[in-house]
């Protein structure tokens, strides 16, 4: 079955459409969580950031910007967060690379996570196991 993000692209499921260039899409969620809730996606297919082309990303992150700015001034809030859920652990449900523009609003009871804290020695343990990757 055909992922439902480029069905979207083609024209075969509707969608409110926010912004379109040669390499980005962008479209209005169907079950926002704050009204101008918009999902930034590349026109091309890819799953997840360890995928996706580096030019693309760019491309991608320049429209959340703008669309960020538009969001601020057109919808009168005063932020929103931008999100990515990369992987299925994470919480990313369609698999085609987007982010999340959330408009944010006082007192919108969105409440994004709880924090944890470092014992004895597990903050350079963690530290040294992501650097050696890098
Ligand atoms: P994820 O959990 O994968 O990061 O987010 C996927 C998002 O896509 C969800 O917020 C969901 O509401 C949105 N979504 C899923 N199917 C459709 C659709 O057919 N149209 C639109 N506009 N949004 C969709
Ligand atoms: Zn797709």
């Amino acid at each position: 079955m055909e992922c439902v993000f480029c069905k979207i692209i083609k024209g075969e499921i509707p969608s409110y459409k926010v912004y379109e260039d040669e390499s980005v899409y962008a479209f209005l969620d169907i079950n926002p969580v704050n009204f101008g809730h918009t999902l930034v996606i590349p026109k091309k297919h890819y799953e997840n950031m360890e995928e996706i082309d580096k030019k693309i990303l760019c491309d991608l992150i320049k429209v959340v910007k703008k669309i960020g700015g538009a969001i601020k001034k057109g919808l009168k809030v005063e932020g929103y967060n931008i999100n990515l859920n990369n992987g299925s652990v994470a919480g990313q449900v369609v698999p085609h690379f987007h982010f999340h523009i959330i408009p944010r609003l006082e007192n919108d009871g969105l409440k994004l996570w709880d924090q944890g804290e470092y014992k004895n020695g597990e903050a350079e343990n963690v530290l040294n196991k992501i650097k050696k990757e890098l």
